[in-house]
């Protein structure tokens, strides 16, 4: 059953990674949507795709309204497709919320083990992997696009966090909405660096060839999926979404079937203040 279920609230649609609300209720943790039929901006969460800033800004305070979140926690790193990875401290929290100056730079990975913390990271196309370690009580987001996959930001995550002292046996991770297989048409280079990564069997259920087609459809979830299995991740840990951001064209905003002009959609994590009883 598909993990991320639609919802709306106060209007703004999203959707919520519904087994760990079940399993953590203390997590906050989701992906945006947009509204069908309506201009881009309307539901863009990023700073750097030419709009207007002050639209952004108000966007992400309205998710926050619908979410029951401070927008004074809303937390981002500026995405450069890479594995540069920042823990964040309560005296950073809030970094690139309203410019995108102040954000972590070079920085597709977040994580934290504070409360009242939202990591946040930006997508249209490109998978957002999701991880928490319930022996630590740690969350985290990391931006894995075609270059951060191959360059291991998935592995490296788990590594920092297992150096944090959380148990890889227990770690969870959730690999959320993105461009599917269905329309990810990439050439022989493309899946090459894969071949280094992964042995071939690991390697053929995320790639195909269509007849008489020179060309390889890629599913880059699934191939984040077995880099994750092959680093020691319980099968039973590990959720992929199976929406596709270009095919279900109503809910999400896609770079490639877009071509470009487009907004992003927001992947968060954090952990809400834990009420004693
Ligand atoms: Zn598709």
């Amino acid at each position: 059953m598909e993990p991320f279920l639609f919802q709306s609230k106060k209007g703004l649609p999203f959707f919520s990674l519904a087994p760990w609300k079940k399993e953590f209720p203390h997590l906050q943790v989701g992906f945006s949507a947009r509204k069908p039929q309506e201009d881009w901006s309307t539901c863009n969460y990023a700073l750097h795709v030419g709009d207007n800033p002050a639209k952004v800004i108000y966007n992400r305070k309205q998710l926050s309204e619908a979410l029951g979140v401070s927008f004074a926690s809303w937390t981002c790193g500026e995405q450069v497709h890479g594995v540069h990875i920042e823990v964040v401290h309560s005296d950073q929290r809030g970094k690139g919320r309203e410019v995108r100056e102040t954000a972590f730079s070079d920085t597709d990975g977040l994580l934290t083990g504070e409360t009242d913390i939202l990591l946040t990271s930006y997508y249209a196309d490109c998978v957002p992997l999701f991880f928490y370690s319930p022996d630590l009580d740690w969350v985290g987001v990391a931006h894995a696009g075609w270059k951060g996959t191959v360059a291991g930001i998935g592995e490296k995550m788990l590594q920092n966090l297992v150096e944090l002292g959380a148990n890889l046996k227990n770690i969870r991770v959730a690999i959320g909405p993105s461009i599917g297989g269905c329309c990810y048409e990439v050439d022989e280079k493309v899946i090459q660096p894969l071949r280094s990564i992964l042995q071939s069997d690991e390697l053929k259920p995320t790639i195909a060839k269509r007849n008489n087609h020179s060309k390889w459809q890629l599913d880059l979830k699934q191939a984040n999926a077995a880099i994750f299995l092959k680093n020691g991740i319980n099968p039973q840990h590990l959720i992929i979404s199976s929406w596709c951001t270009s095919c279900d064209l109503d809910y999400f905003y896609s770079h490639r079937r877009d071509q470009g002009n487009t907004g992003r959609m927001v992947a968060w994590i954090g952990k809400k203040e834990r009420r004693s009883s």
